[in-house]
């Protein structure tokens, strides 16, 4: 166990920015293990191919709503109809373990995290142009057009947030965006280590 405390980072961007893809491929570079990505929970149905436990913990609004009462959240937020939310107990052990922990959240989350936790960091990856969102969204083929069309709607708000945040990215090219996001955390890492 490391003696220095961990950093929270969160990670957000409207749906279809990539922001799945960036997060494989950065966990690629992590050879050294310092990143570690927290697992949502949702009441939303798992898509084809996502797994309980893997792509998140998949639970009832009953199941959801007991673990709010406990307060076994950092933040929770209900987005098109469904709650998400980050599990307190796994982040908090990660932090005490020295780790970078990554939650990505999407942007209601994000100012709770910066609300509760003033010392975490804030990353947002923006699309090239609200276009090409719709073109990525259209072409992933796991949504419905109704969804589709809410997330395209969803998408301006959204990315009027990213003035919060301590970091943009613009995802025109993944590899390009991995590297600045790279970069980013392994600099959040240093700074806040050498406090
Ligand atoms: P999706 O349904 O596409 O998996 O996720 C929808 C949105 O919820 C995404 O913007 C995603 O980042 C966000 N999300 C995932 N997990 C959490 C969470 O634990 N808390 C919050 N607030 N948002 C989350």
């Amino acid at each position: 166990m490391s003696d220095k405390k961990g950093v929270l980072v969160v990670f957000s961007a409207p749906s279809g920015c990539g922001k799945d893809t960036i997060l494989r491929e950065l966990f690629k570079k992590d050879t050294e293990n310092e990143f570690v990505l927290s697992r949502s929970m949702t009441t939303r149905q798992p898509r084809n191919e996502e797994r309980d436990g893997v792509d998140y913990y998949f639970v009832t609004r009953e199941k959801f709503e007991e673990l709010i009462a406990e307060d076994g959240f950092i933040e929770f937020a209900e987005y098109n109809g469904n709650y998400y939310g980050t599990p307190k107990k796994p982040v908090e052990e990660w932090l005490s373990g020295g780790k970078t922990v990554i939650l990505e959240i999407e942007v209601q989350g994000a100012s709770k995290v910066r609300a509760a936790r003033p010392d975490a960091a804030g990353i947002f990856i923006l699309p090239p142009s609200l276009e090409e969102l719709e073109r990525r969204l259209r072409n992933r083929k796991t949504d419905s057009p109704e969804t589709i069309a809410k997330r395209i709607a969803l998408a301006p708000g959204e990315i009027a947030q990213s003035k919060y945040f301590d970091y943009c990215v613009v995802n025109d090219d993944i590899g390009t965006a991995t590297d600045e996001v790279y970069t980013i955390l392994k600099n959040i890492k240093e700074d806040k280590s050498n406090v």
